[in-house]
C-alpha cells in the first residue's frame, strides 16, 4: 500500500481499473504467526539523522533546493535507496561528500517518477554516508508545489515531499532549513527560527528542529500576525490580509445579483446576512492565537511539556481541513471567518460542520503531542494520532464550553451506531486496528468513524 507504514508481506487488494481499489487484508508470512499472534519487524532501509535544506521560493512561487542528507543504512548491504520526492521536483545532481557525482533514477514525471539514488558500492550497515541532492520544480499549472489562491495567498501542497526523505512520518531527522523567499511576504517554517534577514528582494530565514522531526514544511503569504505569549510559550497566528479568490467569487456573485435586481431590491448582502467587512480573516488572527495558546496550556497540563517554545498557527487558503506539522499549524481560512459570516455563507448548516469549526484549531494543536511526539510504527497504530487528537478536542470543550461536551460525544456515538450508506453500523464492521481495511468502495468512511 503506497504511503502506508506497513511491514506485512502479503496484501490483498481489489482493484477496479480506473475506478477504485479496496484494501481487503494484510498479513505476515504464515511461519511468523507461529512465534507471535502479532508479528512486527518493521525497519527502514535507511535512516537520515541529519538533513540541511537550502531552498528558494521564487516570486512566481517555484521551488528549488539543495538538500544534504547524512544517513546510515539500517540492515545493509544496500546500494539502491528509494527517496520520497515529488515528481515535478527534477533532480539535477546527486553527489557524495567528496563532490563526486552519483547515479540516480528519476523517470519522467508523467510516468512512474519514484526516485532512487545509487551508491557506488553497497552501503555497510551502521556507516555514515552523505549525499547532496539538487533539484528544481518543473511543473505545469495543475502540478505546482505551491498554488496561488489569491492576492498574497499561497497553498503549499506536497507537504511531505517538497524535500527528499526516506519517508515522512517514518524517519526522524534533525533538520536545518534555510529559505530565500519574496521579501514582501511573511515566511514561517517548522522549528526554532535562528535568523531572519532581508537582503535585496529576498527574505532569508533559518530554522532548526529542536528534536528530530518526522516531517518539515513551511507556509508564507501576505499575512498579518497576532501573538499571545508568556515566559515559556509564544503562539503567533497568521491570517491573510486578503481573502482567497474562492471567497471573492462569492462576494462577486452577490454584487452581480445586486446589479441584476437593481437598487430597488435592497441590499442583497445585508439581506443574505453577510455583513460588509465580514470577510476579514485577519481580524480573527488574535482570536486564533488566544485559543491556540489556551489549548497548548491545557494539553501541556494533561500530556506533559513539549520541547517547543514557539508555535505558529497559519492560514491556508483552502477550506475544510487543517494540518499540524511540528511547531507549524495550517488552519483552513474558513475557520478564521467569524461564525456569523460562516452561517451567512451556509458553510456550517450541519452539526458536523459547526463542530469542525469549533474544534479544528485545538484539534490541530493537540497533534503536537499526538502524531509528532507519539507516532506510530505501522498503520495498525496510526489511529493513535487522530483518535487522541479527537479526545483532546473533547477535553478542551469540557474545560471551555462544558455545555457542548455531551453533544460532542453524542455526535460520535450516533455515527458509530447508525447505519452507513451501505446499511451497516460502522461499529460492527471490524476493529479500529485494521485501519482502512474497514472501508470499502460503498462504505468509505468506516475507519474515520471508528477513530
Ligand atoms: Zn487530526
Amino acid at each position: 500500500m503506497p504511503g502506508l507504514s506497513s511491514d506485512e508481506e502479503v496484501t490483498l487488494l481489489h482493484y477496479n481499473r480506473g475506478n477504485y481499489f479496496e484494501w481487503w487484508a494484510g498479513f505476515h508470512l504464515a511461519e511468523e504467526y507461529s512465534k507471535s499472534p502479532h508479528p512486527e519487524h518493521r525497519t527502514l532501509l535507511a535512516q537520515c539523522r541529519e538533513e540541511h535544506i537550502d531552498a528558494e521560493v521564487s516570486k512566481s512561487n517555484h521551488v528549488s533546493a539543495t538538500a544534504e542528507m547524512e544517513f546510515t543504512v539500517t540492515a545493509g548491504p544496500a546500494r539502491v535507496l528509494p527517496l520520497s520526492l515529488e515528481g515535478v521536483l527534477r533532480i539535477s545532481s546527486v553527489t557524495d561528500e567528496t563532490g563526486k557525482k552519483l547515479s540516480f533514477i528519476q523517470e519522467d514525471r508523467k510516468l512512474d517518477n519514484d526516485t532512487w539514488i545509487i551508491l557506488p558500492e553497497p552501503a555497510a550497515a551502521g556507516r555514515v554516508y552523505k549525499v547532496k541532492i539538487s533539484y528544481e520544480e518543473d511543473s505545469t499549472r495543475d502540478s505546482r508545489i505551491i498554488l496561488q489562491e489569491g492576492s498574497g495567498l499561497y497553498f503549499v501542497g506536497a507537504r511531505t515531499s517538497w524535500y527528499p526523505s526516506f519517508g515522512a512520518f517514518d524517519d526522524r531527522t534533525h533538520f536545518k532549513l534555510r529559505f530565500r523567499s519574496p521579501k514582501k511576504y511573511k515566511f514561517i517554517a517548522t522549528g526554532r527560527r535562528l535568523s531572519s534577514e532581508k537582503s535585496g528582494d529576498s527574505l532569508e530565514t533559518e530554522w532548526e528542529s529542536e528534536i528530530p522531526y518526522s516531517v518539515v514544511g513551511f507556509n508564507y503569504g501576505d499575512f498579518v500576525d497576532k501573538t499571545q505569549s508568556d515566559q515559556n510559550l509564544t503562539v503567533t497566528a497568521y491570517g491573510g490580509r486578503e481573502v482567497p479568490d474562492e471567497l471573492k467569487g462569492v462576494t462577486a456573485s452577490l454584487d452581480i445579483e445586486q446589479l441584476r435586481r437593481g437598487s430597488g431590491a435592497g441590499d442583497i448582502a445585508s439581506r443574505s446576512g453577510i455583513m460588509t467587512g465580514g470577510f476579514n480573516t485577519a481580524s480573527s488572527a488574535a482570536y486564533a492565537a488566544a485559543q491556540s495558546f489556551q489549548a497548548f496550556k491545557l494539553y501541556e497540563f494533561y500530556f506533559g511539556q513539549l520541547p517547543f517554545k514557539s508555535i505558529s498557527v497559519t492560514e491556508q487558503p483552502v477550506g475544510f481541513f487543517g494540518q499540524s506539522w511540528p511547531t507549524l499549524i495550517f488552519l483552513p481560512y474558513t475557520s478564521l471567518l467569524d461564525a456569523t459570516t460562516r452561517n451567512s455563507l451556509r458553510m456550517q448548516n450541519s452539526a458536523e460542520e459547526r463542530e469542525f469549526y469549533n474544534v479544528v484549531a485545538v484539534h490541530e494543536m493537540s497533534h503536537q503531542w499526538w502524531g509528532h511526539m507519539v507516532g506510530w510504527k505501522t498503520y495498525h497504530d496510526q489511529w493513535l494520532s487522530e483518535g487522541f487528537a479527537d479526545f483532546s478536542a473533547a477535553l478542551y470543550i469540557r474545560k471551555t464550553e462544558p455545555n457542548k461536551f455531551k453533544a460532542f460525544w453524542d455526535l460520535r456515538r450516533r455515527h458509530l451506531l447508525q447505519n452507513n450508506s451501505a446499511g451497516h453500523p460502522p461499529v460492527e464492521v471490524g476493529p479500529l486496528w485494521l485501519s482502512y481495511q474497514t472501508n470499502s468502495y460503498l462504505e468509505p468512511r468506516n475507519s474515520q468513524v471508528l477513530i
